[in-house]
């Protein structure tokens, strides 16, 4: 199996090794104040066994860890965190329990996402002193969580920050460093706070194919956190014009198209297009992306032959989508670890991430936060048109 093209776009960007958008810690977010009235008890006593929350003898509430968690004292605060690695969608819960509860005690679990600590989600504590907040793990990735308590006057208090990551079920065989992105700096990544609508055609496509189209979106999904919703199907051919396609249709297609309907579309052995197109934008701190707007996959109907359905042994349509799907989300191709989906040729037997395409997927997702365009036109200016493809 050949390599295919990837589409490029008309902005340069440096040749430079991805690089994070990280910035320091906003000093915005509230003071750490250990002495507030909040807290003016000891940490209470914790064993071994026995449920969250319970009463001891003496009828003082007591933290009981359970496996795999990390018993952690605050100050007037214990908190049974989740180990320092947990398997994608198991799970997990962040518990606490605050000494001295005062009146109108929040509890809420924050992320550092692109230097800003932002909620996640948040639970009144208990008269006990007692909370419970699950944590998110429903896509691989790297996050760093605290805990912020804020009470009626009283100033907030924020633990340390704590690393989680989420890993796949399975060991990812190659190097996590064996990645490239189609733009590293900015970073060229979608939103990932905006569900991204895709339609499918398949008129040259055989039987099955818009499954294995879902399951590889959902594989994109589970290493980014990116949303996907289906919209139907529709006759554009993604880089078929000068335009990959009217933005109106959805914002990322894929298509299976016979080679001789569109000449010049392919080159002699590409069994598929795929890539993105960006305009700029920023993240939430304020700095830099390439906002991906638009994404297309488009397979050369020549090859339907040569790839099986499904997922598994063999050169199959599940691991092709994967990788098409991977340049529409801001990957490029890596060379000399065989072990990356996102390597230049497709190869036998390998439908999972490698650890180098999860790295890569992490830097183009969700984990750094909401992305916005500087122009809420789309496809307006010269950052928008695309280049010829090349091989
Ligand atoms: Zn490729």
């Amino acid at each position: 199996m050949s390599t295919e093209r990837s589409r490029l776009l008309s902005w340069r960007h440096p040749a430079v090794v991805a690089t994070r958008l990280t910035r320091p810690a906003a000093a915005a977010v509230g003071a750490i104040s250990l002495t507030a009235a909040l807290l003016v008890a000891a940490v209470p006593a914790v064993d071994a066994a026995g449920p969250p929350g319970q009463a001891d003898r003496s009828g003082a509430p007591r933290l009981v860890a359970r496996a795999g968690e990390r018993m952690v004292s605050y100050p007037g605060l214990a908190v049974a965190w989740p180990a320092p690695q947990v398997s994608v969608s198991s799970a997990h819960a962040v518990r606490g329990l605050v000494s001295a509860p005062g009146v109108g005690a929040t509890a809420t679990l924050q992320r550092l996402v692109v230097g800003v600590w932002t909620d996640v989600i948040s639970t009144p504590v208990a008269p006990s002193g007692s909370f419970m907040l699950p944590l998110p793990s429903f896509y691989f990735g790297h996050f760093s969580y605290r805990l912020r308590i804020t009470a009626a006057g009283v100033d907030p208090v924020e633990t340390p920050a704590l690393p989680v990551a989420v890993v796949p079920t399975y060991r990812p065989a190659g190097r996590d460093t064996s990645y490239a992105l189609i733009s590293p700096s900015p970073v060229g990544r979608w939103d990932p706070c905006t569900p991204i609508g895709y339609r499918v055609n398949l008129a040259e496509a055989r039987q099955g194919a818009l499954r294995d189209v879902q399951s590889a979106l959902a594989r994109i999904a589970v290493a980014t956190g990116l949303q996907f919703r289906y919209l139907g199907t529709t006759d554009v051919v993604p880089f078929a014009g000068d335009d990959p396609f009217d933005p109106s249709v959805a914002d990322l297609v894929v298509a299976w198209t016979d080679p001789a309907s569109v000449p010049g579309l392919f080159q002699p052995g590409n069994y598929a297009l795929g890539g993105p197109e960006m305009r700029p934008g920023h993240d939430i701190a304020g700095g830099p992306v390439r906002q991906i707007y638009q994404g297309g996959v488009t397979f050369n109907s020549a090859f339907n032959a040569a790839l099986k359905p499904g997922s598994g042994k063999g050169y199959t349509r599940v691991a092709a989508l994967m990788h098409e799907l991977g340049h529409a989300v801001g990957l490029f191709h890596v060379t000399g670890d065989g072990a990356e989906i996102m390597s230049p040729s497709l190869a036998r037997d390998r439908d999972q991430w490698g650890a180098g395409d999860l790295a890569g997927l992490e830097a183009v997702g969700a984990v750094n936060g909401c992305v916005t365009a500087d122009s809420p036109a789309r496809g307006n200016g010269s950052d928008a048109q695309a280049l010829p493809t090349r091989d």
